[in-house]
Formats: structure tokens, C-alpha cells, sequence
């Protein structure tokens, strides 16, 4: 199928194109407003933030998310902060130089129209935070607070402790319940998508499966709005919660919805490595730990088994330092990624297994004192000290990279939409602002900034356009997609094998690390293309779910995902 990618990216200087755009677009008079409805899947930062705006624009809005609350969504995880080109600390920021960040952080891929847009509006972003009450870290004398983050030599990084996505999401989900007591926002929790209804070539709603009763029904409206996260979870291991899945965006794909850049998954430098065979989650330390922690590992090889103590400066390699000196511990995520690996490929990583790397703050803390360490990163150290049983203000913690966040997804033009109308995407579940590579604290920004600032214009551009006509409950397509649903659940507890979902997921997972993670050759490649078609037969063999109707969503989304992939073997 040949399919024809139009950016609609408007003409004039990159500085001018949001601005006439916005001029340019059709708008919805607010007495139709009313008469339209919106679907938005998903209440984290995006989906949440995009819902709220909708309703306070006087649109019906309808939302949905499979946890037992919106606030769950998994924005809720992050930790470092938020970018923002406000150039509080007169180091040297500004828009362009947070687009020209952003832009190379990405390896010169991302799309130059929708970064610079991006760039402009950070500054609106947290503006809107603080008006909600979002506690950012302040100064002394109470002006906002700023840190550094990797990949940038300006201190433009907003925060809140080691908290900053639960204080957002907080301001976003206040700002979504307060639709939801008005009338305009209904919100479906512990609601999973199953499938997407497109009629007559456009997306018109959703097949929606109630966790608790197990229905499967359908729920119609005039543009639908995918909010859904990453995929990160393919690779089993990630520091993404255990329920992220890719069924809303696959879904969409298999209904003709164009995926772009599926490989560029992003592999965070500093989390937690892995301890054991049975562990299924991996622990992000946030990157904002690299202002004041460095890394390293033994020179030689023969004293990875040393106590760090006993190993004299002069002996101890700050690789990242020593390499990339101009950005030192704060390199770009890809780059430090790397490097961990070359160090521990080397033979020089350090603790069980030998795949880790140091980061210390002894420097730190003779610098400014443990009290000062404590009031940034007390919770993180906390965490840190609780998982590994391992005192991080007297040891230095170990640290190796893991997958965090998807770069690719749903393709979407200047407007957010993808290739299906009627159909926008927005957050980590879209291909994205941020190219080849995402730079810390900007998934963050760039899930407000669809849902706050973006998507409340170019929405509308679509309704006044394309002005979508009533739709049957009982209309043909909407039957079929519900039937098909209804279908593919049928299949997958017809199965009734023995061997459980965590467990190919698990070894799907493997696979996707050992030949198409941090480092990718086409022997590798070639040999994933082989192992996953015979997993994926063995899954429709011999998968176990157990329970009849009311099964649970993570377990089915994983089987759902590959239910998609092709047809079950007869
Ligand atoms: C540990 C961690 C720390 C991070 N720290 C930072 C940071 O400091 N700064 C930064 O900028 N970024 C950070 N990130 C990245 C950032 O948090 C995410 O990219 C961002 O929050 C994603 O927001 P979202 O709204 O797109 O999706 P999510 O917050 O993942 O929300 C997805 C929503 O979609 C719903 N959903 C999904 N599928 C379905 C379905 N089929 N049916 C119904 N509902 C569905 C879910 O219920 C949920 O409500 C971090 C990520 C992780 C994992």
C-alpha cells in the first residue's frame, strides 16, 4: 500500500509558522463547540492536560484510561523535571537554543517546524503549572528554581524534587476533574481501547472493553485523540510501568494508521542494574543525579572487585569526563549509554555481572555538604538505597543503561494528526518532537504542550473542516469493529496452554535486548526476525490466561499486540 506522508508544515520562517498558523486555521464558533464530541485515550500528561483544555473550550469530551484513576497514568513516574526556555538564570538560553538543543540532541531527525513550536511554547507551559498551583522548586528568595540536565550547557530544567511528573499531573488532572464535576469531560477509568472505528476513511471512535464487567462496547464521536503512552515495554525490562502497552496505537496501525521510526528507542544511562532473572522492572535514577554525580569505573580491569574506597583517584576512570569534556557527566543519554557499555564490554563494569558503572557524589557532598544532597535528591536516594540495600551518601550508587522512552509512534503532521482523519496523536505515543534521541525533561514538555496549546487549535481546524456528519450506533463499521474485538478476546481464551503471558513476554523481551537493543548489527537483526515468528507461534500454541471474561488488561495487551501481528496459527 502506498500511502502519501504530508507534513502540512505552513510556509514562512520557522520563528513565524506557529503564530500564522494559528491565524490560519478554521475555527469552531463556541455554540458549535457544543454539538461536537471528543474521545480522548489516555489521562496522563498529554491525554489529561488535551481533555481539559477541550471541555474548558466547550467541547463534549469523553476519556478514558485502564487504571482505577486518571492520576495513575504513568506520568506519575517521572522524576528530573521539565524543560522550559525561560532564561531565569541569564546563562544563555533562549528559544533558539533550546530548539537547536533539541534539534541536535535528536541527530538532526526530528521535524524543525514542530521543535521550534515546541520550543516556543515551553515557556507558556509553565506558566499555566504555576497558575495551577504545580510546586516547583524555588530559590531562596522564591523565584522558580532551575537545574541542568544532560545534553544542554544552560540550567533550564524545572523540578519538583525528584517528583516533577506527580506535581504535573497533578495540575493537569485538577484541571480534568474540575471538567469532570462541570459536565464536560465523562471519564471512563479501568477502560481499556481494543480497536479504533474508522467510517468512510475516518476515525470516528473507539471499541472500549470495561475491566470490571468485561463488556465490549462502542463509543462513537467526531474526532478521537490517542494519548496513550510508549512502548517500551516490548523490550520486558524498561523503567516504564508494568501496564504501558502499545494496543491503542497498534490498533490504530492496523487500521491504517502510518508508525514511524519504531527503532528509536531511547536507553537511559542511569537506572538500577539488573539483580536478578525474575526481576520485571528496572529503576530510573533520575538523570538530574548527574549534576552533581560523576561517573566512573576502574582504570584496569583487575580491580572491578575492589571496593570503591580502595580505589585511588589516580586509578579511577571519569570516562565521560575525560571524553566529551565540554558536556562531561551531563553527555546526551545515547552517548552516555554508550559509553557504559564500551566500559563494561571492556571488562571494567563493576558489580554483580560486571554491567555496571559508578556514580559518585563523595565530590559532592565534601562540596556542598550532605544536607544540600539531601533536599535535592533526598528521594531518590531513598529509593535507591531501599531497592539495593546500599547507602548512596557513603558508596557511590551503580548504575547501567535500560530502555525508558520510545521515540517512534503513530506518525502526525504539523496538527497532530496521523495519517487517518479525525485521528490525532499526541505525547510519547506519537513519532514525536524529538528525533533520533529525546533529551532529558522535554517528554514532559511535549506532552503539555499537545494537550494544552496545540491540540486546542488544530482540533478544531479539523471539526470546521471536515464537519463530520451523525453517526449510528449500528452502523456497519461499528458492528464489525466490535465484532472483531470480540473475536481476537474469544481466540486468545481459547488457547488455554500452559505457559503464562509473562513468560514469552520475558523472553520476547530478551530477544528484543540481546539483538535489537543498545548495540544493532544485521546478524543480530536477521536472528530477532528469526526467534520472534516461532515465539509468537508457541504464544498461540500454548499461552495460558487464566479466568474467563474478566481477565486483566496488561496481561491481554501483550497478547493482543501479537494477536494483531499476524494470524494465529490454525
Ligand atoms: C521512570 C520515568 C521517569 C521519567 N522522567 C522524566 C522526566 O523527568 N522528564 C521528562 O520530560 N520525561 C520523563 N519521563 C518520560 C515521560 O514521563 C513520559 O514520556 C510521559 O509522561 C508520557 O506521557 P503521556 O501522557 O504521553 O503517556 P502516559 O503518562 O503513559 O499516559 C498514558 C495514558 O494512556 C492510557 N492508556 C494507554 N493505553 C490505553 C488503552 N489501550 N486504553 C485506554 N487507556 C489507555 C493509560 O491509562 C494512561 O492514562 C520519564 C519516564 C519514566 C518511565
Amino acid at each position: 500500500m502506498s500511502l502519501t506522508l504530508n507534513a502540512r508544515v505552513p510556509g514562512g520562517a520557522l520563528a513565524d509558522k506557529w503564530d500564522k498558523h494559528r491565524f490560519d486555521v478554521k475555527l469552531v464558533n463556541p455554540a458549535n463547540k457544543r454539538k461536537y464530541n471528543i474521545i480522548v485515550v489516555g489521562s496522563g500528561l498529554a491525554g489529561a492536560s488535551a481533555a481539559a483544555t477541550f471541555s474548558e473550550l466547550g467541547y463534549n469530551v469523553s476519556c478514558y484510561c485502564y487504571q482505577d484513576s486518571p492520576r495513575r497514568a504513568h506520568s506519575i513516574a517521572a522524576q528530573g523535571g521539565i524543560n522550559a526556555a525561560k532564561n531565569y538564570q541569564n546563562d544563555g538560553d533562549s528559544i533558539q537554543r533550546l530548539f537547536y538543543d533539541t534539534i541536535k540532541g535528536g541527530d538532526f531527525r526530528a521535524r524543525e517546524a514542530n521543535v521550534y513550536r515546541l520550543a516556543q511554547i515551553s515557556v507558556n507551559i509553565i506558566d499555566q503549572c504555576v497558575a495551577q498551583g504545580v510546586p516547583f522548586a524555588r530559590e531562596y528568595g522564591g523565584l522558580l528554581a532551575n537545574r541542568s540536565f544532560g545534553g544542554a550547557q544552560v540550567s533550564r530544567t524545572f523540578y519538583a524534587r525528584g517528583q516533577t511528573g506527580q506535581q504535573l499531573l497533578l495540575g493537569a488532572y485538577q484541571a480534568l476533574e474540575k471538567e469532570i464535576a462541570k459536565g464536560g469531560v465523562s471519564m471512563f477509568p479501568r477502560s481499556e481501547m481494543l480497536d479504533l472505528i474508522v467510517v468512510n476513511g475516518r476515525a470516528r471512535g473507539i471499541v472500549v472493553r470495561d475491566e470490571v464487567s468485561g463488556t465490549i462496547e462502542p463509543h462513537l464521536a467526531d474526532a478521537v485523540v490517542l494519548a496513550t503512552g510508549g512502548y517500551g515495554n516490548v523490550f520486558y525490562l524498561s523503567t516504564n510501568a508494568k501496564g504501558c502497552n502499545a494496543t491503542a496505537i497498534w490498533r490504530a496501525h492496523k487500521r491504517g494508521a502510518a508508525f514511524a521510526n519504531p527503532c528509536y528507542t531511547q536507553i537511559h544511562p542511569t537506572c538500577i542494574p539488573v539483580a536478578g532473572e525474575y526481576q520485571s522492572k528496572l529503576t530510573l535514577m533520575s538523570e538530574s543525579l548527574r549534576n552533581d554525580g560523576r561517573v566512573w569505573v576502574p582504570k584496569r580491569r583487575e580491580d572491578v572487585g575492589k571496593k570503591p574506597g580502595d580505589i585511588p583517584e589516580s586509578d579511577r576512570d571519569y570516562y565521560l569526563e575525560r571524553k566529551y569534556p565540554s558536556y562531561g557527566n551531563l553527555s546526551p543519554r545515547d552517548i552516555a549509554s554508550r559509553a557504559a557499555k564500551e566500559a563494561c564490554d571492556d571488562g571494567r563494569g563493576v558489580g554483580p555481572g560486571g554491567r555496571g558503572v559508578y556514580l559518585d557524589f563523595a565530590d559532592a557532598i565534601k562540596r556542598l555538604g550532605e544536607d544540600k544532597i539531601r533536599e535535592r535528591y533526598g528521594n531518590l536516594f531513598e529509593m535507591y538505597q531501599r531497592i539495593t540495600d546500599e547507602n548512596p551518601y557513603a558508596v557511590p550508587m551503580r548504575i547501567y543503561p535500560a530502555v525508558h522512552y520510545t521515540m517512534g509512534g503513530l506518525w502526525v503532521d504539523y496538527n497532530l494528526m496521523s495519517t487517518i482523519p479525525g485521528l490525532h496523536v499526541a505525547g510519547e505515543a506519537n513519532f514525536s518532537d524529538h528525533g533520533a534521541n529525546r533529551l532529558g525533561a522535554s517528554a514532559l514538555m511535549q506532552g503539555l504542550a499537545d494537550g494544552y496549546f496545540v491540540l486546542p487549535y488544530t482540533i478544531g481546524d479539523y471539526l470546521a473542516t471536515a464537519r463530520p456528519e451523525s453517526l449510528a450506533a449500528d452502523a456497519s463499521e461499528v458492528k464489525a469493529a466490535v465484532a472483531d474485538v470480540a473475536a481476537r478476546t474469544t481466540r486468545l481464551l481459547g488457547v488455554k496452554g500452559k505457559r503464562s503471558v509473562t513468560s514469552f513476554h520475558r523472553e520476547l523481551g530478551r530477544i528484543m535486548w540481546e539483538h535489537c537493543g543498545m548495540a544493532r548489527d544485521a546478524a543480530g537483526l536477521t536472528k530477532a526476525l528469526e526467534l520472534i515468528p516461532s515465539l509468537r507461534e508457541e504464544f498461540w500454541q500454548d499461552v495460558s490466561i487464566p479466568g474467563s471474561k474478566r481477565f486483566r488488561c496488561c496481561a491481554t495487551s501483550f497478547g493482543r499486540t501479537w494477536s494483531c501481528r499476524g494470524p494465529a496459527p490454525s
